[in-house]
């Protein structure tokens, strides 16, 4: 602490990220990266930048970008935002549209980054407990409340809930902004995104860290109501204008363009995953149903913060929660076979 801090900052909280080793050698499955490297179209994309054009700014507005996301998911481009990583998209929307009279709603189990923002933001809010299967019950919901956000599949449980739940949440909240954090949804879920011209009231976001393998990059993404999209942009300007330098455009947009690989590279990661899972219950886990690029696992007789001293004594490093309702789960990224491979070796010694 110093004298020369604004005075709020001496009670923020701030976010804890998973740990990134510098030593190469672990088998990381911490932080939900995707074990396949983008799309080959994406980094050639990048590499056609890096040229003395670098000495101009960026488009301010990214249109490049937001053009292939509306091309995508079958949108107008001003119905998309895009920002610097999906945390800062959130980031933007805490500030535009949560910052009401009424408290923002979210599981009890979820992202740990709300909370931060609700402090940095100065945003009241209610947790919602997740029902005894770790499930988010839409009718616990209706209560008074400025705001609702949750994670789709759900972190770090992996839960997924249908679109049907997600409408009755909409149509019940049609006053409140309902915001779908889709980190995960590529690995199994449908996107809410094809209800957007549906509901006004329906912001989702997405981020091109995980299935479309680009943590590095930094870049994240929404889709709501033209309405909605102007509000981030409001904030955006007042903030930063170029979040998106000319590498991130060209990166993620060619990501965006090449379905193929993406296709190919999810089917690979779920498809492993089933493999992970079904190994772990020959272990004796208890494995959440998983619609993400993670798992959610608990053994009935191991202690879970041992498990996962134990593994990063192997080399093989995991998420573990304090948090006391989750302390006895460890949460496991779903990496290459020879990584799960080596996930599972580790746990069978310990
Ligand atoms: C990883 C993650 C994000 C953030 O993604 P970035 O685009 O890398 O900032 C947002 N929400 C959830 C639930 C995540 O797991």
């Amino acid at each position: 602490m110093s004298k020369f801090w604004s005075p709020f900052v001496k009670d923020l909280v701030p976010y804890v990220p998973g740990e990134q080793p510098k030593l190469t050698k672990l088998v990381k499955l911490n932080t939900n990266e995707n074990p396949y490297g983008p799309s080959p179209k994406a980094i050639a994309a990048m590499q056609a930048e890096l040229n003395d054009d670098l000495r101009l700014y960026p488009d301010p507005n990214s249109d490049r970008l937001k053009q292939a996301v509306a091309e995508y998911y079958g949108v107008q481009s001003n119905q998309v935002f895009v920002g610097n990583g999906s945390d800062e998209v959130l980031a933007h929307a805490f500030h535009g549209l949560f910052q009401q009279d009424k408290p923002l709603l979210f599981p009890d189990i979820s992202y740990s980054f709300y909370p931060v923002y609700c402090g940095l933001y100065g945003i009241a809010h209610e947790t919602i407990a997740l029902d005894e299967q770790f499930q988010i019950r839409v009718e616990d919901y209706a209560r008074p409340n400025g705001g609702i956000i949750f994670p789709n599949p759900n972190a770090p449980t992996g839960c997924l809930l249908t679109l049907a739940a997600i409408e009755r949440l909409l149509t019940a909240n049609a006053d409140s902004v309902v915001l779908v954090d889709e980190a995960y949804i590529d690995f199994g879920g449908e996107s809410a995104i094809a209800l957007v011209n549906k509901y006004p009231n329906l912001l989702v976001s997405q981020t091109l860290s995980k299935s479309r393998s680009l943590a590095g990059l930094r870049v994240g993404i929404a889709v709501g109501h033209a309405d909605l999209i102007e509000a981030l942009e409001r904030v955006k300007n007042s903030f930063n204008s170029y979040p998106l330098d000319r590498m991130a455009i060209a990166g993620a947009a060619a990501a965006f363009a090449d379905k193929e690989y993406f296709a190919h590279t999810c089917q690979q990661v779920i498809s492993s995953r089933e493999q992970t899972v079904a190994g772990l219950q020959q272990l004796g886990f208890t494995v959440l149903p998983s619609a993400a690029n993670f798992v959610f696992a608990s053994h009935p007789q191991k202690d879970a913060a041992t498990l996962a001293a134990g593994l990063r004594e192997q080399g093989v490093i995991v998420r573990h929660f304090k948090q006391a309702r989750i302390a006895q789960y460890l949460r496991i990224s779903i990496g290459t076979p020879e990584q799960n491979q080596a996930l599972l070796d580790a746990l069978s010694t310990l």
